[in-house]
């Protein structure tokens, strides 16, 4: 088993020890469109606690891509739906314990996040986004992990249980690792990243099979709207080595979008040498939605964040507006001017 060099630690380890140890009921969210390290995460957490001998519920606040639901788990996540919200209501205010995985903010869970205010469970952050709010009872927070997985898998070894972590718990937790890594590309690959990957083999990860349920399992048209988006919507600006690529609502239809089918498209745009800012711009019935991706310095945190009332990560954050699509390009377009000394600075 390789030596994992340091393991985070949350503050209040003993605290948490002594409330796990009795049985509880748990429920654990993920955020809005959960991607797989939320997931991942979710998934694995709650493989783990239940072998604990907890009753364990995961929630989502959206639905999610068909490639992740190979999960193990997957069959009993429980989506929410407004029709059903007084069910999510009782099983929220009826818990001890309620596990916010890769979000720090309730407003990424929308309804959902009110529930967690009123009830009175214990809360458990486990994440890795900038500017968290502290709502909770118990941390697992740095925002130098790469991927909630990884915090996850620390988690589980400080508690000193990680003879609990199976193969479903390690392909659960791998998946986490290396997407939100960029499959062990991006610039938050250290050599700790390396080590919980190794580990996760180790515990019966496989790294082959993950790789490809999540990565190469694309429907044709999602391949044609690939094509298309390359063809047609991505744009650049060379001088401000900026990448946009705006997407309606009817291209989607055009191309039967389903849920993910967008994800990973933003990072075409940061593939173009020299280009330091990409950024997807996507409509949805309910709003504008954006993903940003930057290389070195640029902070695209701070410009989701002060923007288009979203954050994130340094080099890869998101955001919404509620303005019409057009007008969102606008206000997107006129404010890259103001960047310029900042783009071109790297
Ligand atoms: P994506 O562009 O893939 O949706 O998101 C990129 C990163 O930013 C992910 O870590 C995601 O969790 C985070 N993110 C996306 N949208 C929002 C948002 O509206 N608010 C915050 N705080 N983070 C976001
Ligand atoms: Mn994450």
């Amino acid at each position: 088993m390789p030596l994992i060099h340091f393991l985070r630690r949350m503050q209040n380890i003993p605290a948490f020890k002594d409330f796990l140890s009795v049985s509880r009921k748990v429920v654990i969210i993920t955020h809005f469109k959960p991607d797989a390290d939320a997931l991942g995460s979710a998934l694995g957490l709650a493989g783990y606690l239940k072998k604990k001998g907890h009753t364990v519920t995961v929630v989502t606040p959206s639905d999610y891509p068909d490639f992740l639901s190979w999960m193990p788990g997957n069959e009993e996540v429980k989506i929410f739906t407004k029709e059903k919200s007084g069910d999510f209501d009782q099983l929220i205010s009826g818990c001890d314990l309620v596990c916010c995985v890769d979000f720090s903010s309730l407003k990424r869970i929308n309804e959902l996040g009110e529930m967690v205010e009123r009830s009175s469970a214990r809360r458990l952050l486990i994440d890795h986004h900038l500017d968290p709010e502290r709502f909770a009872d118990f941390e697992q927070w740095d925002d130098t992990a790469a991927s909630t997985a990884e915090l996850i898998f620390e988690l589980i070894y400080v508690l000193g249980d990680k003879a609990a972590i199976d193969s479903d718990i390690a392909n659960c937790l791998y998946a986490g690792v290396m997407t939100d890594t960029g499959g062990f590309r991006h610039s938050n690959t250290t050599r700790k990243v390396f080590e919980i990957a190794a580990a996760l083999v180790d515990h019966g990860a496989e790294p082959a099979r993950v790789s490809k349920l999540i990565y190469d399992t694309n429907t044709l048209e999602r391949m044609r709207l690939m094509g298309f988006v390359l063809n047609e919507r991505l744009h650049v600006i060379p001088e401000l080595r900026t990448a946009y690529i705006p997407l309606r609502i009817e291209d989607l239809k055009k191309y039967s979008s389903q849920t993910g089918d967008t994800e990973g498209l933003v990072n075409f745009g940061l593939s173009i040498k020299d280009v330091k800012l990409s950024v997807l711009i996507s409509e949805r019935k309910e709003n504008v939605k954006l993903s940003f991706r930057s290389l070195g310095h640029f902070s695209v945190n701070d410009f989701a964040r002060k923007h288009f009332d979203g954050g994130g990560h340094k080099n890869a954050a998101g955001g919404q507006t509620n303005l019409p699509f057009d007008e969102t390009l606008k206000k997107f377009l006129d404010l890259l001017p103001q960047y310029k000394d900042e783009l071109l600075a790297d």
